[in-house]
């Protein structure tokens, strides 16, 4: 059974693509589990740059094939900020809360058509022969006007996905992993990896 190295410390996404890559003969394993401990600083642009750069360190580390993942908020209004630096949106250690106020009130009177905004995942997949994969994927959806549900991280419970009539925070993980940016760049990454591990 090949191992793949998930370039996160996020436990979570471990499972999330475990689950998914479940009926394939590979076993995804943190950075942690790998005894590894370097870490890399995503100063990149572009999603796909950050990603890419993630895949490529750790691979170079671990000489084992190497996925990794960056993802965002795009709000459409608000010139697709915070984009890559939704992690560090208005500092690192700002909560949560106050970063939904911030956003509400830049876009305080806003109509619904011009709340637009979209999650966004890249995973990139370095392996140590040199092949590089990537995939992108994005979920819909607008700012809503309050802060709504338990579930989920982040931006979710701003996040309103209006096909479904909900907040993004209201979903349990199996909904949201049906529908999200990373579920469906997840699923993607997994037809390209398929391909690359049968030649
Ligand atoms: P990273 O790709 O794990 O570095 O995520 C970057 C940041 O984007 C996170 O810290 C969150 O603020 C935001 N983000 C990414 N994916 C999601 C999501 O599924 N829900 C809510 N926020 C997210």
């Amino acid at each position: 059974m090949e191992t793949i190295i998930f370039a996160t410390k996020n436990k979570g996404k471990i499972k999330e693509i475990n689950a998914i890559l479940e009926d394939m003969n590979v076993k995804v394993v943190s950075m942690e589990d790998a005894g590894i401990t370097f870490d890399v600083v995503e100063d990149g642009t572009t999603f796909e740059e950050n990603a890419m750069k993630k895949a490529v360190q750790i691979m170079e580390i671990s000489q084992k094939i190497t996925l990794s993942d960056d993802s965002g908020l795009e709000i459409d209004y608000m010139d697709k900020a915070p984009g890559v630096y939704s992690a560090r949106f208005l500092g690192e250690d700002t909560p949560y809360s106050q970063r939904f106020d911030a956003i509400f009130e830049k876009l305080a009177g806003v109509e619904a058509e011009k709340r637009t905004a979209r999650f966004v995942s890249c995973i990139a997949a370095a392996f140590p022969d040199g092949r590089k994969l990537m995939s992108y994927d994005t979920v819909e959806g607008i700012i809503g006007w309050e802060v709504k549900g338990e579930n989920g991280f982040g931006y979710d419970p701003i996040f309103y996905v209006p096909e479904i009539e909900k907040y993004m925070a209201e979903l349990s993980p199996e909904e949201k992993n049906a529908i999200s940016h990373r579920g469906k760049a997840l699923r993607k990454m997994k037809v390209l990896l398929k391909k690359e591990l049968d030649k």
